[in-house]
């Protein structure tokens, strides 16, 4: 087992990762480890986007 595996590191090419439009701003959010378990949940790129959702 290698240690090298765990973390952060990816061993394939990150554009297979998916990704999708942040619903306030539109930039292109790519998946994240910490999104992994709420991935279809996920809205927005920022708390700064969720934020100006959320205003007015
Ligand atoms: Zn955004």
């Amino acid at each position: 087992m290698s240690a090298r595996d765990d973390g952060k590191g990816f061993k394939g090419n990150k554009r297979d990762l998916p990704s999708k439009p942040c619903a306030v701003c539109g930039r292109p959010m790519v998946w994240r480890r910490a999104w992994a378990k709420n991935w279809d949940s996920v809205r927005y790129c920022s708390d700064a986007c969720r934020a100006r959702k959320n205003a007015s």
